[in-house]
């Protein structure tokens, strides 16, 4: 079964193509991806324009699909199901990515599904072969969620716990901001981050001792004023480029020990043997390996995704598509697209 997921809910357009003959693959059942990213337009305005955002979406859809089949070496006949992100995120770029791909549904006489962003996020690290078993605690890290979920099968979610401020992502690429660095923030700290000393400054870790929540709206006051103390701004000499590399380090340390000590929480709180991360953040290597080793410590594995299917595309959400349309679910001709929707509504598989 063929499944064109298509990605538009904020300024990212993806496309892909998951193919569940493809499932042993080396390439995690897909058949090909592209991607387009917004981020040189939204620069301009420091962030991101939902208007534009829409715009641009139309604007790429169409060519994005051509170049799709070609790469897939298929024609638009071969496509058995679409699956296309339902919310939340921008209610315009939404419906662009809805609308298109309900249309070439009804158009190819194939099925349809709108899918939540989240569930493809969570999702992602089960593509391809060999995938971690439900149930599982799942680790949701990406620019505007921080969750934890503790999930028993496609569409039997648990919040645990979440950020009551700032998401992991958005405070890395705040905090990077900060630090004179693009958007996205988080890859680049990362790398500022290998030149530095992680233990240099002791960041807060909010929260810490209060159940599964998190809040990270201290962490960027506390970079903020330690680039003050120490002018890590980047506008300096040479001479501060240490520090800032410090300032790096610490910030990403106390993040990774947040989300690493939390994680650990939820595991045991729960009773379960294995930890899935997704979202942006998910790609940190840093994070990756610390969950290595602190969960081998407890006989607890932690599962993630490829980084480039961490982060926006067109992938995750053909395959939540394909995990849903497998259990006989579609949507019918009417779109309706959520901007702000809780994965606990979601139906079970
Ligand atoms: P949401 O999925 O919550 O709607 P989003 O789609 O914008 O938000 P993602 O695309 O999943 O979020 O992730 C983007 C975020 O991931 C950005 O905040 C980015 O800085 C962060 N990120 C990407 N790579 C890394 C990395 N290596 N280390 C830390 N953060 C990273
Ligand atoms: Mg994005
Ligand atoms: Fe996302």
């Amino acid at each position: 079964m063929k499944v064109l997921g298509l990605e538009t809910s904020c300024d990212e357009t993806g496309l892909a193509i998951f193919d569940s003959e493809l499932i042993d693959s080396d390439n995690n059942g897909l058949l090909g991806q592209v991607l387009y990213s917004q981020i040189e337009l939204h620069a301009l305005y420091g962030g991101v324009v939902p208007e534009l955002a829409s715009r641009d979406h139309i604007r790429k859809l169409v060519p994005l699909f051509h170049e799709l089949l070609e790469q897939c070496g298929i024609n638009k006949n071969d496509i058995d199901a679409i699956a296309y992100t339902k919310g939340p995120g921008l209610i315009g770029a939404l419906m662009t990515g809805a609308l298109f791909g309900r249309s070439l549904a009804y158009g190819l006489g194939i099925p349809a599904i709108g899918i939540h962003h989240m569930e493809g996020h969570l999702l992602a690290p089960l593509m391809g072969a060999n995938p971690p078993a439900f149930p599982f605690v799942s680790l949701l890290v990406s620019g505007g969620h921080t969750q934890l979920i503790a999930a028993k099968g496609v569409g039997q979610y648990e919040i645990l716990g979440e950020s009551i401020d700032d998401a992991a992502g958005e405070c890395f690429d705040k905090a990077a901001k900060m630090l004179g660095l693009e958007y996205p923030g988080g890859p680049n700290i990362a790398k500022l981050a290998e030149s530095g000393n992680p233990n240099a400054y002791d960041l807060p870790r909010p929260m810490l001792h209060r159940g599964l929540d998190f809040s990270f709206s201290g962490m960027k006051t506390a970079v903020h004023n330690l680039i003050k103390d120490t002018d890590g701004s980047g506008n300096g000499a040479d001479s501060n480029a240490q520090v800032r590399a410090d300032i790096a380090a610490s910030f990403q340390h106390a993040m990774v020990d947040t989300l690493v000590r939390k994680s650990t929480k939820a595991l045991k709180q729960v009773g379960m043997n294995r930890l899935v991360i997704a979202g942006g953040v998910s790609a940190n290597r840093h994070l990756r390996e610390t969950l290595e080793t602190e969960l081998a410590k407890i006989n607890a594995t932690v599962h993630y995704a490829p980084p480039a299917l961490c982060t926006d595309n067109g992938a995750m959400i053909a395959y939540a598509g394909y995990e849903r349309l497998q259990a006989g679910q579609s949507d019918d001709l009417a779109v309706s697209c959520v901007p702000r929707w809780s994965m606990t509504e979601l139906p079970a598989v």
